[in-house]
């Protein structure tokens, strides 16, 4: 079993699709067009389509059979606020907006699995595409998932894929458990009492408080997180003050924290607070944090995770899968789906060698060679999981 071949017939097809996606991208929650285009050609195959789910999302419904059995499978369509270096024909028309992330590639491959899956029909059950909307930080899983995404169309797993620079065409890496880090960003303010800089002796100085306490701060992931838990506390703003001669009232800082786990998450969270308010404390002060976890860690269910190997094993290859990756620091809001429906996330080869281009560099492209394998694996996902009895 490789690539499906009348997936692969329809390569040209799906890359011009990529192409013409990427060529007018949308930042999250603005994916109007995108969305447009997603839903026509759903309706197109013969599906089911709702729109304006989680604002600009769309969920296409498939059903074949009589079992009540349901899948979801899921690709993001937003764009980043970036300037394209690209200058190939298909480069974005829109200033400062590019798919620099592939998920024009991840849109094209479901929408490819989709049309193959409504022809074929080879499967019984329910399959729901998920097309979600701003993924970049914007919140996009959780509004679908607030619009009611898995009580209007029941999935009894779901599945997602990303794909990844730095690994070679044609292979796949995934694994069981945490695969990705979950994100927090968080603000302190530090009051304390403003002054003459002459005159320290009647302030209580916020700089020399948010000083100590960035420090402070830093103690958390070596101490108080097990080693073996890998975590990160970055301090990346400090304000505060204006002349050179005056002691401000107040001083902020800012940053990220990532973990692995929601359990590592809150041990950070609870250990931040006790150091920020006993710190101020400490020199008369007060502090204030807001801490806000923008993704959760993406953490597959092990037996999904096996299963999508297999499948992947099955379309390219065992030795072509990688069932042990390196785990990712960046972060992933399908996260928030795994954390309602156990699923799987994985990653598919963007290429290799020199000149890779990462994600979010304003050079990179998706790798239209990936999209008929891509699309195959995702239908191919579906047949196995959803068999039709005979
Ligand atoms: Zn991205
Ligand atoms: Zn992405």
């Amino acid at each position: 079993m490789a690539v499906i071949e009348s997936i692969a017939i329809r390569q040209e097809e799906m890359t011009r699709w990529r192409r013409d996606i990427h060529a007018h991208p949308e930042l999250g929650f603005e994916e109007i067009r995108t969305a447009e285009i997603v839903a026509e050609k759903l309706r197109s195959f013969g599906l089911e389509v709702h729109c304006g789910v989680g604002k600009t999302g769309v969920v296409g419904v498939l059903r074949a059979g009589g079992t009540g059995r349901s899948i979801g499978l899921r690709a993001d369509m937003d764009a980043l606020p970036i300037v394209e270096a690209n200058t190939f024909p298909h480069r974005s028309t829109r200033e400062g907006r590019m798919h620099a992330c592939g998920h024009d590639g991840h849109t094209t491959m479901l929408l490819g699995a989709a049309k193959y899956l409504a022809e074929t029909r080879r499967f019984d059950g329910v399959v729901n595409f998920i097309f979600q909307p701003a993924e970049e930080g914007g919140g996009g899983a959780r509004a679908m998932i607030a619009d009611g995404l898995f009580e209007r169309f029941a999935c009894d797993a779901v599945f997602g894929m990303h794909n990844r620079p730095g690994l070679s065409l044609g292979k796949f890496a995934v694994r069981a458990g945490p695969m990705m880090a979950g994100g927090a960003f968080f603000d302190i303010r530090v009051a304390g009492k403003g002054a003459h800089g002459a005159r320290p002796e009647s302030s209580i100085d916020p700089v020399l408080v948010a000083s100590h306490i960035a420090i402070a701060l830093q103690s958390i992931v070596s101490r108080n997180v097990r080693p073996l838990d890998a975590a990160v506390v970055s301090v990346t703003k400090i304000n505060g003050g204006d002349a050179y001669n005056v002691i401000p009232q107040t001083a902020q800082l800012s940053g990220t924290v990532r973990a692995f786990t929601r359990e590592v998450m809150e041990l950070i969270e609870s250990g931040m607070r006790r150091v920020v308010k006993g710190t101020a404390e400490a020199f008369g002060a007060t502090a204030e944090m807001d801490f806000r976890i923008v993704f959760a860690p993406t953490v597959n269910d092990a037996k999904e995770a096996d299963f999508v190997a297999g499948v992947c094993s099955e379309v390219v290859g065992a030795e072509n899968v990688n069932r042990n990756p390196s785990l990712i620091v960046a972060s992933e809001d399908f996260s928030f789906m795994l954390e309602k429906v156990p699923g799987c996330y994985f990653n598919i080869g963007n290429g290799a060698g020199d000149g890779v281009c990462e994600v979010h560099n304003p050079g990179y492209d998706f790798n239209d060679d990936a999209l008929a394998l891509g699309a195959s694996v995702f239908a191919r996902i579906v047949e196995t999981r959803l068999p039709k009895r005979i």
